[in-house]
């Protein structure tokens, strides 16, 4: 089993060192290639996302990415930033489903912005559609309006698109994972207002007619988004567009306490995918040790279990994740009264250490 891995930039080295070091500990038979991307690959080759990079990706069975990004490289053409790394990676490997699990876990339920009885227990799917939207549709750009409220203005616009399979495919996703949890789906949209999101619900109701075990309910964006803070255990899997998936997929993962906790996979049509935690590459605390590596670890048993077929390697992980938080380690994001605070390279070795069936010695709460 060959695992492209892609650090990138910021804290992506950091917390990716740690995710192969748990890894490594499985004794199972990976290989593990490395390959610059975002702004490291910039510095090094004068692109984001080099051809060296994608052929590597492309080859191997699963990627394991870090993050990508810096604000030095604001000024750069689009075509140059680090971001452009992960919209290509996606696009390349046809990634269209990004999958990001919003769990709550027991010993995190006070580091949640939200009541401690509000969250106690969220285990929600969020799957966002990838490759299509308002970020891939074409045509965009900037020009002097012809018409609207400003003829003669300069302007910006983009197009919001989706075509029928390209929402086909997503929904079934959805639905098939609905069948392995509560059944479940809540599709949302803003059918109220856009043409595409009418196109967008129509279409899940027709592919809802091959999943009559599973219920379907619809809801607009902005009653999902208020939705999700008042009540989001009424929630099981949530299914919609690449932009609203983007930003109901970062409120999602502060009611589980910290960015630093969310894991996501991103998969085409064959379980081939991507592996990434949620979060940028937080220039702020790049560097200082301190970043929460427990999303990227988790990343890779999402990866163990979707893409390589081993379910009960990536349960190991989880398992020995949450033996860490229960002895009461915790980073910087989700420390609170009375746990102990750590940095990335010592959560990692908890985590091995856990996974060893050593126990986590030593770990004294203060
Ligand atoms: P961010 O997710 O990097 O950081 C947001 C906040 O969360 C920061 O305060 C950061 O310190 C904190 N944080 C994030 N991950 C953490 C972790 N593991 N442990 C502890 N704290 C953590 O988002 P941002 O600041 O908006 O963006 C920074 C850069 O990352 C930008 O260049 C952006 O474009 C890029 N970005 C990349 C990806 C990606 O690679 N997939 C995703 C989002 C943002």
């Amino acid at each position: 089993m060959k695992i492209a891995v892609l650090p990138g930039d910021g804290i992506g080295t950091e917390i990716i060192a740690e995710a192969v070091r748990v890894l490594q500990a499985l004794e199972l038979p990976l290989e593990l290639e490395s390959a610059p991307v975002g702004g490291a690959a910039y510095e090094a080759h004068g692109h984001p996302l080099p051809e060296a990079t994608l052929a590597l990706a492309k080859a191997a069975d699963a990627v394991l990415f870090g993050a990508v990004g810096d604000w030095k490289y604001d000024k750069l053409p689009r075509e140059l930033r680090p971001e452009q790394a992960i919209l290509g990676l996606r696009k390349q490997l046809g990634l269209f489903a990004n999958f990001r699990p919003a769990i709550c876990y027991e010993q995190l339920t006070h580091a949640s912005s939200l009541k401690p009885e509000l969250v106690a227990g969220l285990d929600i799917l969020i799957i966002r559609e990838l490759t299509g939207d308002i970020y891939f549709g074409q045509p965009r750009g900037r020009r002097v309006a012809t018409d609207g409220n400003f003829p003669g203005a300069e302007e910006a616009y983009d197009t919001m698109r989706y075509s029928r399979p390209e929402i086909e495919r997503i929904a079934h996703v959805a639905f098939q994972a609905a069948r392995r949890r509560s059944k479940k789906v809540t599709s949302v949209d803003k059918s109220n207002v856009l043409e595409t999101f009418q196109f967008w619900k129509d279409t899940v109701i027709e592919v809802h007619a091959q999943y009559p075990d599973v219920t379907l309910e619809h809801m607009y964006v902005d009653n999902a988004a208020m939705q999700l803070v008042k009540a989001p255990k009424a929630f099981d899997v949530v299914v919609t567009g690449n932009m609203f998936g983007d930003i109901l997929s970062d409120e999602a993962a502060m009611l589980t306490g910290s960015i630093g906790m969310l894991p996501s996979a991103s998969l085409d049509q064959h379980n081939k995918g991507l592996y990434e935690p949620s979060h940028g590459s937080a220039p702020d605390i790049a560097g200082k040790g301190v970043a929460n590596p427990l999303a990227t670890i988790l990343s890779a048993a999402m990866m163990l279990r979707y893409s390589l077929n081993q379910a009960a390697q990536a349960e190991r992980i989880e398992s020995a994740v949450q033996a860490v938080l229960s002895a009461g380690l915790r980073t910087g994001d989700i420390w609170s009264e009375g746990t102990r605070r750590v940095g990335t390279r010592e959560m990692g070795d908890a985590v091995v250490a856990a996974l060893g069936g050593k126990g986590v010695t030593g770990l004294t709460r203060s």
